[in-house]
C-alpha cells in the first residue's frame, strides 16, 4: 500500500475512533430520555403500528424478496402509494427504500449535464450527492434567500433548471419559504423539488407537510417525504404527476436496482398514516411540547434559535464544547444529538434537540434541568480558570 493510502486510512481511523466511542454510548441507552430522534409523533412506539407490521410480516413474509420491477412490488406497496398520493394531493406517489435513495434517484433521473440545479446552502447531504451523481451543473444559493436564488437563475443560460430545497431544514428546524420558491421558480420556468422529510406528519392541516395540500403539483411538481421520521417506520416517497412517476419508474436507478421496501413496513406505514390523518391530537401534543420547551429554555437563558418545529438546535459553536455538553447530558440520562462539522459549518457545532408528542412535561423539565446544569458547570469552570 502506498504511503498516501496509509495516511488516508490512518486519518479516517482517528476520526472513526471518536465517532465509535460516541456510537457505543448511544447503543447502551436504557432508561435514557430520547431528545435526539426524529419520531416526532411517537408513532415508532405506537403498538398499533407495530402490530400492523407484525401482521404484514405474517401475511407477506419478512421481506419483499425482489426489486419493485421484478416481483417485489406487492399489494401493500400499492395501497400505501395510493394513500400517500391522496394525502399530499398528488396524482401519484412512488415508494423508495430510504429518503437518501429517493433524493439520489430523483436527481439522477431528472437532471443531466444539460441541467442546472440550484440548491439551498443548507440542503440535506442526499440532495447534494444526488446532484453530483446526476452530472448537472450545481449552484448553491444563500439559505432561504429567494433574492440570491433569483439572481443565480437570471444568470443561468441552461434550458433545464431545477430548484431544490429542504422543506424543514434538518439541522436548523427552520422552514423553507415555499411561496417565494414557487414564485421565483415559475418566473424562470424552473422545476421545483421540495424534500419535506421533517415536515410530513408534523406540519400542515392534515399533517401533509409544508407543501402537501397547501401547494399543488403545478406549483411544487416534485415532492419528497420520508417515512422514518414522523411516520415512525422507514422508507420514503416521491409524489407528483403521473408523468413524473412514470419517468422515475423507468429511469431512477435507486428505485430500479434495489430490493423493494419490506411489505410489512408498507403495511405499518399505512396504519401510521391513518393515525396521522385521524388523530390530530398527536400534532397538538407535539406543538404544546415545543411551546413549553421554548418558553422555559428562554427563561433560563439557553441560546435558542427561532425554530418553531420539533427540531430545536442549541448552537454552541465549538466542537469540543458541543461534545462535552452531549456527554454530560448523557450522564444525566438525557440523549441529544451532537452535530459537528462537516454536517454543519465550522464554528456552528450544536446540540440538536428534538421534541416528540410522546414527551411528558416532566421529561422536558428533566432535559431543561440537565441543560441548566451544563450551563452552571461551564460558568463555574470559567470562574475557577
Ligand atoms: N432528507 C432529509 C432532509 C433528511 O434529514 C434525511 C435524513 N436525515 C433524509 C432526506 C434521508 O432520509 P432517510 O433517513 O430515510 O434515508
Amino acid at each position: 500500500m502506498s504511503k498516501a493510502w496509509q495516511q488516508r486510512l490512518a486519518d479516517a481511523r482517528a476520526h472513526r475512533q471518536q465517532t465509535d466511542r460516541w456510537r457505543t454510548r448511544q447503543v447502551a441507552k436504557s432508561n435514557t430520555l430520547d431528545f435526539a430522534g426524529n419520531d416526532y409523533l411517537g408513532l415508532a412506539q405506537d403498538p398499533r403500528v407495530s402490530e400492523a407490521q407484525a401482521a404484514g410480516a405474517r401475511r407477506y413474509g419478512a421481506g419483499a424478496g425482489a426489486s419493485h420491477l421484478v416481483s417485489g412490488h406487492l399489494e401493500a406497496h400499492d395501497v400505501l402509494e395510493e394513500a400517500l398520493a391522496r394525502w399530499t394531493g398528488r396524482e401519484r406517489a412512488l415508494l423508495f427504500s430510504t429518503g437518501y435513495m429517493a433524493n439520489l434517484g430523483v436527481l439522477q433521473a431528472l437532471a443531466d449535464r444539460h441541467t442546472a440545479i440550484f440548491q439551498d446552502r443548507l440542503n440535506h447531504a442526499s440532495l447534494i450527492d444526488g446532484a453530483a451523481l446526476s452530472g448537472a451543473r450545481s449552484r448553491r444559493f444563500h439559505h432561504r434567500d429567494a433574492i440570491d436564488l433569483e439572481s443565480l437563475l437570471a444568470r443561468s443560460e441552461c434550458a433545464h433548471k431545477l430548484v431544490v430545497s429542504d422543506g424543514v431544514f434538518s439541522m436548523d428546524g427552520d422552514v423553507a419559504d415555499i411561496a417565494a420558491l414557487v414564485e421565483v421558480s415559475q418566473q424562470h420556468s424552473a422545476w421545483l423539488m421540495i424534500d419535506d422529510a421533517h415536515g410530513v406528519g408534523v406540519l400542515g392541516d392534515n399533517g401533509s407537510g409544508c407543501v402537501g395540500s397547501s401547494w399543488n403539483s403545478a406549483e411544487v411538481p416534485i415532492l419528497v417525504g420520508t417515512l422514518g421520521k414522523a411516520l415512525g417506520t422507514a422508507g420514503a416517497f416521491v409524489a407528483g404527476d403521473a408523468a413524473l412517476i412514470d419517468h422515475l419508474i423507468q429511469f431512477s436507478r435507486s428505485y430500479i436496482y434495489t430490493t423493494a421496501q419490506p411489505p410489512a413496513i408498507a403495511a405499518a406505514t399505512l396504519t401510521a398514516l391513518e393515525i396521522v390523518q385521524s388523530e390530530p391530537e398527536h400534532r397538538t401534543n407535539l406543538n404544546t411540547n415545543i411551546v413549553y420547551f421554548r418558553r422555559e429554555a428562554l427563561r433560563v437563558g439557553l441560546p435558542l434559535t427561532t425554530s418553531v418545529t420539533p427540531i430545536q438546535p442549541l448552537i454552541l459553536g465549538d466542537e469540543a464544547r458541543t461534545l462535552h455538553w452531549a456527554v454530560q447530558l448523557r450522564q444525566k440520562g438525557v440523549q441529544v444529538g451532537a452535530i459537528r462539522p462537516p454536517t454543519v459549518a465550522k464554528g456552528e457545532a450544536r446540540l440538536r434537540i428534538t421534541l416528540s408528542a410522546r414527551h411528558q412535561e416532566g421529561d422536558i423539565d428533566r432535559l431543561l434541568e440537565a441543560l441548566a446544569a451544563c450551563q452552571r458547570e461551564e460558568v463555574a469552570c470559567h470562574a475557577n480558570a
